[in-house]
Protein backbone atom coordinates (compact mmCIF):
# COMPACT_ATOMS: atom_id res chain seq x y z
CA UNK A 1 0.00 0.00 0.00
CA UNK A 2 2.88 2.18 0.80
CA UNK A 3 4.72 1.54 -2.08
CA UNK A 4 2.13 2.29 -4.40
CA UNK A 5 1.24 5.62 -2.35
CA UNK A 6 4.73 6.93 -3.15
CA UNK A 7 4.40 6.33 -7.09
CA UNK A 8 2.55 5.29 -9.61
CA UNK A 9 3.38 1.75 -10.80
CA UNK A 10 5.06 1.57 -7.16
CA UNK A 11 3.26 -1.48 -6.49
CA UNK A 12 0.46 -4.20 -7.65
CA UNK A 13 -2.08 -1.43 -5.75
CA UNK A 14 -2.71 1.29 -7.50
CA UNK A 15 -3.95 3.42 -4.67
CA UNK A 16 -6.04 5.67 -7.27
CA UNK A 17 -6.57 9.05 -5.95
CA UNK A 18 -10.40 10.07 -5.73
CA UNK A 19 -10.35 13.79 -5.73
CA UNK A 20 -13.14 13.16 -3.26
CA UNK A 21 -11.27 15.17 -0.53
CA UNK A 22 -14.86 16.13 1.42
CA UNK A 23 -17.19 13.81 2.04
CA UNK A 24 -21.08 14.73 1.78
CA UNK A 25 -21.78 16.26 4.78
CA UNK A 26 -26.18 16.02 5.13
CA UNK A 27 -26.52 19.55 3.95
CA UNK A 28 -26.33 18.09 0.40
CA UNK A 29 -30.44 19.39 -1.14
CA UNK A 30 -32.03 18.97 -4.31
CA UNK A 31 -32.65 15.92 -7.11
CA UNK A 32 -29.20 14.42 -8.18
CA UNK A 33 -28.78 11.33 -10.47
CA UNK A 34 -26.52 8.23 -10.07
CA UNK A 35 -25.77 5.44 -12.82
CA UNK A 36 -23.94 2.28 -11.71
CA UNK A 37 -22.10 0.67 -14.31
CA UNK A 38 -19.78 -1.98 -12.81
CA UNK A 39 -20.71 -6.07 -13.94
CA UNK A 40 -23.65 -8.11 -14.54
CA UNK A 41 -26.44 -5.15 -14.25
CA UNK A 42 -26.12 -1.75 -14.66
CA UNK A 43 -28.35 0.64 -12.22
CA UNK A 44 -29.99 3.77 -12.71
CA UNK A 45 -30.86 5.62 -9.53
CA UNK A 46 -32.27 9.49 -8.61
CA UNK A 47 -32.45 10.66 -4.95
CA UNK A 48 -34.26 13.43 -3.88
CA UNK A 49 -32.15 15.27 -0.80
CA UNK A 50 -33.77 17.12 1.77
CA UNK A 51 -30.80 18.49 3.88
CA UNK A 52 -29.65 17.72 7.79
CA UNK A 53 -33.45 17.57 9.03
CA UNK A 54 -34.74 15.12 6.30
CA UNK A 55 -31.54 13.51 4.41
CA UNK A 56 -32.71 10.97 1.55
CA UNK A 57 -36.44 12.13 0.89
CA UNK A 58 -36.65 9.39 -1.60
CA UNK A 59 -35.04 7.24 -3.99
CA UNK A 60 -36.39 5.54 -6.93
CA UNK A 61 -34.01 3.01 -8.95
CA UNK A 62 -33.84 0.29 -12.18
CA UNK A 63 -31.66 -2.42 -12.78
CA UNK A 64 -30.98 -3.23 -16.38
CA UNK A 65 -29.24 -6.66 -17.09
CA UNK A 66 -26.27 -5.74 -19.43
CA UNK A 67 -26.53 -7.73 -22.55
CA UNK A 68 -23.72 -10.29 -23.08
CA UNK A 69 -23.17 -8.95 -26.82
CA UNK A 70 -22.71 -5.25 -25.26
CA UNK A 71 -19.94 -6.71 -23.12
CA UNK A 72 -17.75 -7.42 -26.09
CA UNK A 73 -18.80 -4.26 -28.40
CA UNK A 74 -17.05 -1.02 -28.69
CA UNK A 75 -17.06 2.09 -26.32
CA UNK A 76 -19.57 3.58 -28.37
CA UNK A 77 -22.22 0.98 -28.22
CA UNK A 78 -21.81 0.43 -24.73
CA UNK A 79 -21.91 3.79 -24.00
CA UNK A 80 -24.92 4.66 -26.33
CA UNK A 81 -26.57 1.90 -23.97
CA UNK A 82 -26.09 3.76 -20.97
CA UNK A 83 -27.24 6.77 -22.36
CA UNK A 84 -30.42 5.22 -23.67
CA UNK A 85 -31.38 3.67 -19.79
CA UNK A 86 -30.69 7.09 -18.19
CA UNK A 87 -32.53 8.85 -20.95
CA UNK A 88 -35.36 6.67 -20.70
CA UNK A 89 -35.50 7.18 -16.83
CA UNK A 90 -35.25 10.66 -16.59
CA UNK A 91 -38.58 10.88 -18.74
CA UNK A 92 -40.28 8.83 -16.88
CA UNK A 93 -42.63 11.32 -14.73
CA UNK A 94 -42.57 11.12 -11.31
CA UNK A 95 -44.66 13.36 -8.74
CA UNK A 96 -42.11 12.67 -6.25
CA UNK A 97 -39.01 14.09 -7.60
CA UNK A 98 -38.83 17.67 -8.22
CA UNK A 99 -36.87 18.39 -11.22
CA UNK A 100 -34.58 21.65 -10.40
CA UNK A 101 -36.13 24.53 -11.97
CA UNK A 102 -33.75 26.21 -14.72
CA UNK A 103 -30.53 23.79 -13.62
CA UNK A 104 -29.45 21.10 -15.54
CA UNK A 105 -29.86 17.65 -13.99
CA UNK A 106 -26.59 16.21 -12.44
CA UNK A 107 -25.45 12.64 -12.47
CA UNK A 108 -22.62 10.67 -10.16
CA UNK A 109 -21.45 8.46 -12.41
CA UNK A 110 -19.97 5.54 -10.64
CA UNK A 111 -17.73 3.32 -12.77
CA UNK A 112 -16.25 -0.28 -11.60
CA UNK A 113 -13.38 -0.63 -13.55
CA UNK A 114 -9.76 0.61 -12.62
CA UNK A 115 -9.73 4.31 -14.03
CA UNK A 116 -6.62 6.85 -13.62
CA UNK A 117 -9.08 9.85 -11.69
CA UNK A 118 -7.58 13.27 -13.28
CA UNK A 119 -10.24 15.17 -11.11
CA UNK A 120 -13.40 14.81 -9.22
CA UNK A 121 -15.17 14.59 -12.57
CA UNK A 122 -12.50 13.10 -15.23
CA UNK A 123 -10.65 10.22 -15.53
CA UNK A 124 -8.56 7.78 -18.05
CA UNK A 125 -9.87 4.47 -18.52
CA UNK A 126 -6.89 1.34 -17.71
CA UNK A 127 -8.70 -2.07 -18.43
CA UNK A 128 -11.56 -3.84 -18.78
CA UNK A 129 -11.50 -6.46 -16.11
CA UNK A 130 -14.81 -8.83 -15.03
CA UNK A 131 -15.06 -10.58 -18.36
CA UNK A 132 -15.58 -7.60 -20.36
CA UNK A 133 -13.88 -6.70 -23.42
CA UNK A 134 -15.20 -3.91 -24.90
CA UNK A 135 -12.99 -2.10 -27.77
CA UNK A 136 -11.62 1.36 -28.40
CA UNK A 137 -11.95 2.65 -24.47
CA UNK A 138 -8.31 2.44 -23.56
CA UNK A 139 -6.74 5.84 -22.76
CA UNK A 140 -10.04 7.58 -23.42
CA UNK A 141 -11.62 9.71 -20.49
CA UNK A 142 -14.60 7.62 -19.42
CA UNK A 143 -16.62 10.79 -18.21
CA UNK A 144 -16.28 12.44 -22.00
CA UNK A 145 -17.55 8.78 -23.25
CA UNK A 146 -20.86 9.17 -21.09
CA UNK A 147 -21.19 13.03 -22.23
CA UNK A 148 -20.58 12.09 -25.99
CA UNK A 149 -23.22 9.38 -25.20
CA UNK A 150 -25.32 11.92 -24.18
CA UNK A 151 -25.21 14.35 -26.69
CA UNK A 152 -26.45 11.60 -29.29
CA UNK A 153 -29.02 10.48 -27.20
CA UNK A 154 -30.65 14.15 -26.47
CA UNK A 155 -30.11 14.18 -23.07
CA UNK A 156 -28.62 17.22 -21.32
CA UNK A 157 -27.53 16.45 -18.22
CA UNK A 158 -24.13 17.06 -16.60
CA UNK A 159 -21.66 14.68 -14.88
CA UNK A 160 -20.47 15.77 -11.64
CA UNK A 161 -18.51 13.08 -10.24
CA UNK A 162 -16.84 10.06 -10.95
CA UNK A 163 -17.03 7.92 -9.00
CA UNK A 164 -15.43 4.30 -7.81
CA UNK A 165 -18.49 1.62 -6.74
CA UNK A 166 -15.89 1.37 -3.58
CA UNK A 167 -15.43 4.85 -2.98
CA UNK A 168 -19.26 5.80 -3.62
CA UNK A 169 -20.23 2.94 -0.86
CA UNK A 170 -17.86 4.40 1.78
CA UNK A 171 -19.52 8.24 0.57
CA UNK A 172 -23.17 6.61 1.04
CA UNK A 173 -21.95 4.77 4.34
CA UNK A 174 -20.25 7.69 5.63
CA UNK A 175 -23.28 9.61 5.61
CA UNK A 176 -24.99 7.63 8.22
CA UNK A 177 -22.21 7.16 10.16
CA UNK A 178 -18.91 8.84 10.53
CA UNK A 179 -17.29 5.90 12.21
CA UNK A 180 -17.21 4.51 8.41
CA UNK A 181 -13.56 4.72 7.02
CA UNK A 182 -13.04 1.38 4.95
CA UNK A 183 -15.51 0.32 2.22
CA UNK A 184 -15.08 -3.31 0.20
CA UNK A 185 -17.00 -4.72 -2.78
CA UNK A 186 -17.65 -8.42 -3.21
CA UNK A 187 -19.85 -9.02 -5.75
CA UNK A 188 -18.71 -10.39 -9.75
CA UNK A 189 -15.54 -8.68 -8.82
CA UNK A 190 -13.46 -7.10 -5.77
CA UNK A 191 -12.18 -3.83 -4.82
CA UNK A 192 -11.41 -1.76 -1.39
CA UNK A 193 -10.70 1.78 -0.48
CA UNK A 194 -10.26 3.34 2.61
CA UNK A 195 -9.82 7.35 4.15
CA UNK A 196 -6.38 8.49 3.95
CA UNK A 197 -4.19 11.66 4.71
CA UNK A 198 -3.34 13.80 2.21
CA UNK A 199 0.19 13.86 4.05
CA UNK A 200 0.46 10.35 3.83
CA UNK A 201 0.24 10.06 0.01
CA UNK A 202 3.49 11.17 -1.73
CA UNK A 203 2.67 10.92 -5.26
CA UNK A 204 0.33 14.29 -4.75
CA UNK A 205 3.93 15.98 -4.52
CA UNK A 206 2.63 19.84 -3.54
CA UNK A 207 -1.51 18.80 -3.62
CA UNK A 208 -0.59 16.52 -0.65
CA UNK A 209 0.41 19.81 1.87
CA UNK A 210 -1.77 19.73 4.66
CA UNK A 211 -3.90 17.89 7.28
CA UNK A 212 -6.99 17.11 4.82
CA UNK A 213 -8.11 13.08 4.24
CA UNK A 214 -8.80 12.07 0.85
CA UNK A 215 -10.75 8.52 -0.51
CA UNK A 216 -7.99 6.22 -2.04
CA UNK A 217 -9.32 3.54 -3.95
CA UNK A 218 -6.30 0.56 -3.62
CA UNK A 219 -7.84 -1.44 -6.75
CA UNK A 220 -6.83 -4.34 -4.26
CA UNK A 221 -8.22 -7.13 -7.10
CA UNK A 222 -5.02 -6.08 -8.57
CA UNK A 223 -2.70 -7.49 -5.72
CA UNK A 224 -0.86 -10.58 -6.22
CA UNK A 225 2.45 -10.69 -4.94
CA UNK A 226 2.93 -13.64 -2.72
CA UNK A 227 -0.03 -15.21 -3.25
CA UNK A 228 -0.59 -18.87 -2.97
CA UNK A 229 -2.04 -20.31 -6.17
CA UNK A 230 -3.32 -23.63 -6.49
CA UNK A 231 -2.65 -25.56 -10.09
CA UNK A 232 -6.37 -24.40 -10.46
CA UNK A 233 -6.23 -21.30 -9.93
CA UNK A 234 -3.03 -21.00 -12.25
CA UNK A 235 -4.86 -23.06 -15.27
CA UNK A 236 -7.92 -20.47 -14.73
CA UNK A 237 -5.59 -17.62 -15.14
CA UNK A 238 -3.68 -18.71 -18.00
CA UNK A 239 -7.23 -18.95 -19.88
CA UNK A 240 -8.74 -15.90 -18.93
CA UNK A 241 -8.80 -12.76 -21.32
CA UNK A 242 -6.35 -10.90 -18.75
CA UNK A 243 -4.11 -13.73 -17.87
CA UNK A 244 -1.51 -12.56 -15.02
CA UNK A 245 -3.60 -9.51 -13.83
CA UNK A 246 -6.24 -9.01 -11.25
CA UNK A 247 -5.09 -12.37 -9.17
CA UNK A 248 -6.95 -11.57 -5.37
CA UNK A 249 -10.00 -10.50 -7.56
CA UNK A 250 -9.71 -14.30 -8.85
CA UNK A 251 -9.25 -16.16 -5.95
CA UNK A 252 -12.00 -13.87 -3.64
CA UNK A 253 -14.77 -12.77 -6.10
CA UNK A 254 -18.00 -13.79 -7.44
CA UNK A 255 -17.10 -14.07 -10.92
CA UNK A 256 -14.82 -17.26 -10.38
CA UNK A 257 -15.41 -18.96 -7.50
CA UNK A 258 -18.30 -21.60 -9.33
CA UNK A 259 -14.89 -21.50 -12.09
CA UNK A 260 -12.29 -22.93 -9.40
CA UNK A 261 -14.70 -24.92 -8.35
CA UNK A 262 -15.55 -26.59 -11.51
CA UNK A 263 -11.90 -27.28 -12.39
CA UNK A 264 -11.76 -28.79 -9.35
CA UNK A 265 -14.55 -31.35 -9.70
CA UNK A 266 -13.39 -32.07 -13.62
CA UNK A 267 -10.19 -33.20 -11.90
CA UNK A 268 -11.55 -35.39 -9.84
CA UNK A 269 -14.42 -36.90 -11.85
CA UNK A 270 -11.19 -37.66 -14.36
CA UNK A 271 -9.09 -39.68 -12.26
CA UNK A 272 -11.87 -41.05 -9.78
CA UNK A 273 -15.15 -41.23 -11.86
CA UNK A 274 -16.39 -38.95 -9.41
CA UNK A 275 -19.89 -38.20 -11.36
CA UNK A 276 -19.38 -41.85 -13.00
CA UNK A 277 -18.21 -43.23 -16.26
CA UNK A 278 -18.41 -41.29 -18.59
CA UNK A 279 -17.29 -37.70 -17.35
CA UNK A 280 -20.68 -35.14 -17.86
CA UNK A 281 -19.65 -33.33 -21.13
CA UNK A 282 -21.10 -29.92 -19.83
CA UNK A 283 -18.54 -30.19 -16.95
CA UNK A 284 -15.48 -29.58 -19.33
CA UNK A 285 -17.49 -26.20 -19.98
CA UNK A 286 -15.67 -23.09 -18.44
CA UNK A 287 -17.74 -21.20 -15.87
CA UNK A 288 -20.97 -23.50 -16.34
CA UNK A 289 -21.41 -23.66 -12.32
CA UNK A 290 -21.67 -20.62 -10.78
CA UNK A 291 -21.11 -18.89 -7.41
CA UNK A 292 -24.63 -18.71 -6.71
CA UNK A 293 -24.48 -22.63 -7.39
CA UNK A 294 -22.39 -23.13 -5.07
CA UNK A 295 -23.96 -21.04 -2.68
CA UNK A 296 -27.38 -22.84 -3.15
CA UNK A 297 -25.78 -25.76 -2.69
CA UNK A 298 -23.69 -25.69 0.53
CA UNK A 299 -27.49 -24.33 1.79
CA UNK A 300 -29.40 -27.93 1.05
CA UNK A 301 -29.35 -29.47 4.59
CA UNK A 302 -31.71 -32.31 3.61
CA UNK A 303 -30.00 -35.56 4.57
CA UNK A 304 -30.13 -37.00 1.16
CA UNK A 305 -28.87 -33.28 -0.48
CA UNK A 306 -31.52 -33.46 -3.65
CA UNK A 307 -30.76 -29.80 -4.07
CA UNK A 308 -27.17 -30.66 -4.81
CA UNK A 309 -28.24 -33.75 -6.54
CA UNK A 310 -30.54 -31.37 -9.12
CA UNK A 311 -28.10 -28.54 -8.76
CA UNK A 312 -25.33 -31.23 -10.54
CA UNK A 313 -27.69 -31.86 -12.67
CA UNK A 314 -28.64 -29.16 -14.23
CA UNK A 315 -25.21 -27.07 -14.08
CA UNK A 316 -22.55 -29.35 -15.02
CA UNK A 317 -25.02 -32.62 -16.23
CA UNK A 318 -23.81 -34.84 -13.65
CA UNK A 319 -27.09 -36.88 -14.01
CA UNK A 320 -25.86 -39.26 -11.52
CA UNK A 321 -23.92 -38.73 -8.40
CA UNK A 322 -24.05 -41.21 -5.09
CA UNK A 323 -24.63 -39.57 -1.55
CA UNK A 324 -20.89 -39.04 -1.16
CA UNK A 325 -20.13 -37.52 -4.69
CA UNK A 326 -22.83 -34.73 -3.47
CA UNK A 327 -21.05 -34.55 0.05
CA UNK A 328 -17.63 -34.41 -1.70
CA UNK A 329 -18.76 -31.28 -4.08
CA UNK A 330 -20.03 -29.50 -0.81
CA UNK A 331 -16.94 -30.07 0.80
CA UNK A 332 -15.14 -28.55 -2.61
CA UNK A 333 -17.57 -25.69 -2.47
CA UNK A 334 -16.60 -24.80 1.18
CA UNK A 335 -13.27 -25.26 0.51
CA UNK A 336 -13.01 -22.37 -1.83
CA UNK A 337 -15.47 -20.43 -0.38
CA UNK A 338 -13.30 -20.55 2.92
CA UNK A 339 -9.88 -19.58 1.27
CA UNK A 340 -12.22 -17.04 -0.75
CA UNK A 341 -13.80 -15.39 2.42
CA UNK A 342 -10.31 -15.59 4.49
CA UNK A 343 -8.30 -14.07 1.99
CA UNK A 344 -10.65 -10.89 1.38
CA UNK A 345 -11.04 -10.68 5.65
CA UNK A 346 -6.94 -10.74 5.62
CA UNK A 347 -7.22 -7.78 3.14
CA UNK A 348 -9.42 -5.94 5.02
CA UNK A 349 -6.93 -6.51 8.31
CA UNK A 350 -4.24 -5.07 5.93
CA UNK A 351 -5.72 -2.03 5.52
CA UNK A 352 -6.93 -1.47 8.75
CA UNK A 353 -3.09 -2.08 10.22
CA UNK A 354 -1.70 0.11 7.77
CA UNK A 355 -4.39 2.83 9.40
CA UNK A 356 -3.64 1.83 12.37
CA UNK A 357 0.04 2.39 12.20
CA UNK A 358 -0.04 5.94 10.86
CA UNK A 359 -2.49 7.19 13.30
CA UNK A 360 -0.96 5.41 16.21
CA UNK A 361 -4.04 4.25 17.93
CA UNK A 362 -7.20 6.36 16.27
CA UNK A 363 -8.22 3.13 14.11
CA UNK A 364 -8.58 0.58 16.74
CA UNK A 365 -8.96 2.21 19.88
CA UNK A 366 -12.76 3.71 19.28
CA UNK A 367 -15.42 2.50 17.02
CA UNK A 368 -14.20 1.58 13.49
CA UNK A 369 -16.38 0.72 10.32
CA UNK A 370 -15.82 -1.29 7.41
CA UNK A 371 -18.87 -0.87 5.12
CA UNK A 372 -19.27 -3.97 2.55
CA UNK A 373 -21.36 -4.36 -0.29
CA UNK A 374 -22.02 -6.73 -3.66
CA UNK A 375 -24.00 -10.23 -4.13
CA UNK A 376 -21.28 -12.28 -3.32
CA UNK A 377 -20.87 -10.78 0.45
CA UNK A 378 -24.85 -10.25 0.50
CA UNK A 379 -26.09 -13.26 -0.29
CA UNK A 380 -23.40 -16.10 0.65
CA UNK A 381 -23.44 -16.50 4.38
CA UNK A 382 -20.69 -18.99 4.56
CA UNK A 383 -18.58 -16.26 2.85
CA UNK A 384 -20.12 -13.50 5.03
CA UNK A 385 -19.15 -16.24 8.44
CA UNK A 386 -15.48 -17.02 7.21
CA UNK A 387 -14.76 -13.18 6.21
CA UNK A 388 -15.13 -12.60 9.86
CA UNK A 389 -14.14 -15.17 11.69
CA UNK A 390 -10.61 -14.22 9.69
CA UNK A 391 -10.65 -11.10 11.41
CA UNK A 392 -11.34 -11.81 14.28
CA UNK A 393 -8.85 -14.28 14.65
CA UNK A 394 -6.30 -12.06 12.82
CA UNK A 395 -6.85 -8.62 15.00
CA UNK A 396 -7.77 -10.59 18.31
CA UNK A 397 -10.76 -10.94 20.37
CA UNK A 398 -10.52 -7.69 21.89
CA UNK A 399 -9.34 -5.08 18.73
CA UNK A 400 -11.95 -7.01 16.92
CA UNK A 401 -15.10 -6.08 19.26
CA UNK A 402 -14.15 -2.39 18.09
CA UNK A 403 -14.31 -3.47 14.46
CA UNK A 404 -17.59 -3.45 12.71
CA UNK A 405 -18.27 -5.54 9.29
CA UNK A 406 -21.58 -4.07 7.92
CA UNK A 407 -24.02 -4.47 5.23
CA UNK A 408 -24.66 -1.20 3.07
CA UNK A 409 -27.01 -2.19 0.89
CA UNK A 410 -26.77 -0.42 -2.59
CA UNK A 411 -24.58 2.48 -0.53
CA UNK A 412 -22.93 2.73 -3.85
CA UNK A 413 -25.81 4.35 -6.13
CA UNK A 414 -26.50 7.25 -3.04
CA UNK A 415 -23.03 7.72 -2.52
CA UNK A 416 -22.81 8.30 -5.53
CA UNK A 417 -25.48 10.85 -6.41
CA UNK A 418 -24.27 12.26 -2.71
CA UNK A 419 -21.11 13.14 -4.43
CA UNK A 420 -22.68 14.85 -7.23
CA UNK A 421 -24.52 16.75 -4.92
CA UNK A 422 -21.12 17.64 -2.97
CA UNK A 423 -19.15 18.51 -5.90
CA UNK A 424 -22.34 20.28 -7.46
CA UNK A 425 -21.92 23.39 -9.86
CA UNK A 426 -25.00 24.98 -8.11
CA UNK A 427 -24.08 24.89 -4.85
P1 LIG B 1 -21.88 -6.62 -9.73
O1 LIG B 1 -22.01 -7.55 -10.91
O2 LIG B 1 -22.03 -5.18 -10.10
O3 LIG B 1 -20.69 -6.91 -8.89
P2 LIG B 1 -23.48 -7.50 -7.51
O4 LIG B 1 -22.81 -6.75 -6.43
O5 LIG B 1 -24.96 -7.67 -7.40
O6 LIG B 1 -23.20 -6.92 -8.92
O7 LIG B 1 -22.83 -8.94 -7.50
C1 LIG B 1 -23.26 -9.94 -8.36
C2 LIG B 1 -22.38 -11.14 -8.09
O8 LIG B 1 -22.65 -11.63 -6.77
C3 LIG B 1 -22.66 -12.29 -9.02
O9 LIG B 1 -21.80 -12.24 -10.15
C4 LIG B 1 -22.32 -13.50 -8.15
O10 LIG B 1 -20.97 -13.82 -8.27
C5 LIG B 1 -22.57 -13.02 -6.74
N1 LIG B 1 -23.85 -13.55 -6.27
C6 LIG B 1 -25.08 -13.15 -6.61
N2 LIG B 1 -26.02 -13.90 -5.99
C7 LIG B 1 -25.36 -14.81 -5.26
C8 LIG B 1 -25.75 -15.88 -4.41
N3 LIG B 1 -27.02 -16.20 -4.20
N4 LIG B 1 -24.79 -16.58 -3.83
C9 LIG B 1 -23.49 -16.30 -4.03
N5 LIG B 1 -23.05 -15.33 -4.83
C10 LIG B 1 -23.97 -14.59 -5.44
Amino acid sequence: MRAGLVADGGSDLKMILSYVDSLPTGDEKGLFYALDLGGTNFRVLRVQLGGKESRVVDTEFEQVAIPQELMHSTTEELFDFIASELARFAAKESARFRWPQGRKGEIGFTFSFPVRQTSIDSGIFIKWTKGFAVSGTAGKDVVECLKEAMKRQGLDMRVSALVNDAVGTLAGAHYWDEDVVVAVILGTGTNACYIERMDAIAKMGKLADGSGKTIINTEWGAFSTGLPLTVFDRDMDSESINPGEQIFEKTISGMYLGEIVRRVLLKMAKASALFGYPVPDKLSTPFVLRTPDLCAMQQDDSKDLKEVETILSNTIGATYSTLGARKIVVEVCDTIVKRGGRLAGAGIVGILQKMERDSKGLVFGKRTVVAMDGGLYEHYPQYRNYLKEAVTELLGFEISRNVIIEHTKDGSGIGAALLAASNSKHV
